[in-house]
């Protein structure tokens, strides 16, 4: 089983994925002997890690990176990430937690800078070679509500892309895969206390484990 969490900046993914993992672990639907992962994207392999690096740090990498040039880092970064850990993974029979996947390139590059959405399937397709997640939970919460919670973190260097225009395109990117993919996706309303919500998502989850 492949489950992913998508969303924008500051929605909550990191914190309710680990309170999915847990959640997962003592209910029982884990087959024996099978592992459960919690892996990123960007970033769940070294390559991943070092790119991430490159992503989300202008000084690291030392010039401006290009949209295109930003767009294939993601694409390499998720085709080391499925060749080496999730199809391996998946093969075995583990399940998978994933923070971000396909989605987030669309809905980033896609709909945020405006990158044609043909050819972002097309690297999607390309980096993943057709492994497609099971579940994708996308976490919603209000852009003013995301800026809020990155502000109080304390994640200045974040809080460009979560606000304004960009980040309403962003969510906007999410919105329309949602719709386009109603089998697999779900809209997780992320407003409300942490504990809320990880409710929320653990009845979606449970739901959709018995169907
Ligand atoms: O959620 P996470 O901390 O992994 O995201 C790291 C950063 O990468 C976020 O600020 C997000 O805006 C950015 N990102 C992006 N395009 C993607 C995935 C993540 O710009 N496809
Ligand atoms: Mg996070």
């Amino acid at each position: 089983r492949f489950i992913v969490l998508e969303g924008g900046d500051g929605c909550g993914k990191t914190t309710q994925i680990q309170y999915l993992q847990h959640w997962l672990r003592q209910s029982g639907w884990l087959p024996p002997g099978r592992s459960l992962w919690l892996t990123k994207e960007p970033g769940g392999t070294e390559l991943g890690r070092t790119l991430r690096s490159l992503l989300l740090d202008p000084q690291a990498l030392g010039e401006a990176l290009a949209d295109q040039g930003e767009l294939f880092l993601y694409g390499a970064d998720r085709a080391q990430h499925v060749q080496t850990l999730l199809r391996p993974w998946l093969e075995q029979g583990d399940w998978v937690l994933c923070d971000r996947y396909v989605g987030s390139t669309v809905a980033y590059q896609g709909y945020g800078r405006g990158l044609d959405l043909g050819l972002i399937q097309q690297i999607n397709d390309l980096a993943t070679g057709g492994l497609e997640a099971d579940l994708t939970l996308w976490l919603d919460v209000e852009v003013s509500q995301c800026w809020q919670r990155l502000q109080g973190r304390g994640q200045a260097d974040r809080m460009e892309a979560a606000q304004g225009d960009f980040a309403h395109r962003v969510r906007r990117g999410f919105l329309d895969l949602a719709a386009q993919y109603p089998d697999s996706w779900v809209r997780i309303d992320g407003e409300g206390r942490e504990a809320i919500v990880a409710q929320r998502i653990q009845q979606v989850v449970q739901r959709w484990l018995e169907s």
